[in-house]
């Protein structure tokens, strides 16, 4: 038997990463695991490729957690992946991306180390890695990014509580997450912190997936951009002069394939 057949046991936790869409960017591991599931507990952003590999018999439930639409608030998702450990299924808990990347899967886990529940954690490729491969995108350059910083652009209280002077520095890229909605205030903030206007930047929607759209722009005019377009989340914000690099290298969307 190799690795991939390798059964998994019962009556424990997979917290996996479904990757950013399409299927065979799961890892090999996470496509082991969807396929011996007895239940399957999963989010809105996990693509139609990857939920086809769920077995058939298997329990599917849905818990959502689309921006400001959480269908089932956090505690029950906790009790929940508890409870169906508890009766002795394979339950794979699976999240866009990668589970510790903006996924809270931290919380789920602690819950299930309060309860005795047995668990694994397995990597996905996270929306900024997917965003930046298909949009032809480097998130690191020799000379001209040597720091790349993740974000969130979702403010719960409406405040916008950045590090914004950390987040201005030069030869640095920023990946904001979840920060369509506040493109407006965050360009203004890293303007009003130092990053010239003209800083190149670009929205990434649907990355990885042959709907992907990618919005290029500067600070100044991406926002006007993406409302002009009415590009909608979920996409990733990519700021630094690494955005000029899709000029040349911008394989999907870009060259015959
Ligand atoms: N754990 C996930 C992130 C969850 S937060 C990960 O590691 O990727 C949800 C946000 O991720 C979205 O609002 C969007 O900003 C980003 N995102 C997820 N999938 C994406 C995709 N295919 N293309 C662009 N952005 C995506």
């Amino acid at each position: 038997m190799n690795a991939i057949q390798r059964p998994i046991p019962a009556g424990k936790v997979y917290l996996v990463g479904a990757g950013p869409g399409e299927a065979d960017l799961l890892t090999v591991r996470a496509a082991r695991v969807i396929g011996q599931a007895d239940a399957v507990v999963y989010d809105h952003l996990v693509g139609d490729g990857v939920m086809a590999l769920i077995p058939s018999d298997a329990e599917k439930i849905y818990v959502g957690k689309e921006a400001g639409n959480h269908t089932l608030p956090q505690e029950s998702i906790n009790a929940l992946l508890v409870r169906l450990a508890e009766t002795g299924k394979r339950v794979v808990r699976l999240k866009g991306g990668d589970p510790f990347i903006f996924g809270r899967g931290g919380e789920e886990i602690l819950e299930l180390i309060g309860s005795g529940i047995p668990f694994e954690v397995i990597p996905g490729v996270t929306a900024a890695s997917g965003a930046a491969a298909f949009s032809g995108i480097p998130l690191t350059h020799r000379e001209v990014a040597r720091t790349c910083v993740f974000a969130t652009g979702h403010f719960h209280d409406g405040s916008c509580d950045l590090d914004w002077t950390a987040l201005a520095r030069p030869n640095q890229t920023v990946v904001i997450y979840m920060g369509i909605g506040a493109l407006p205030v965050i360009s203004a903030q890293l303007v009003a912190h130092g990053l010239p206007d003209n800083t190149p930047a670009a929205a990434v929607r649907h990355a990885t997936l042959p709907t992907q759209r990618t919005i290029v722009g500067t600070l100044a005019d991406l926002p006007g951009k993406v409302s002009a377009a009415g590009l909608k989340p979920p996409a990733l914000l990519i700021i630094g002069e690494v955005v000029n690099l899709r000029e040349q290298l911008n394989w999907f969307e870009g060259f015959p394939r």
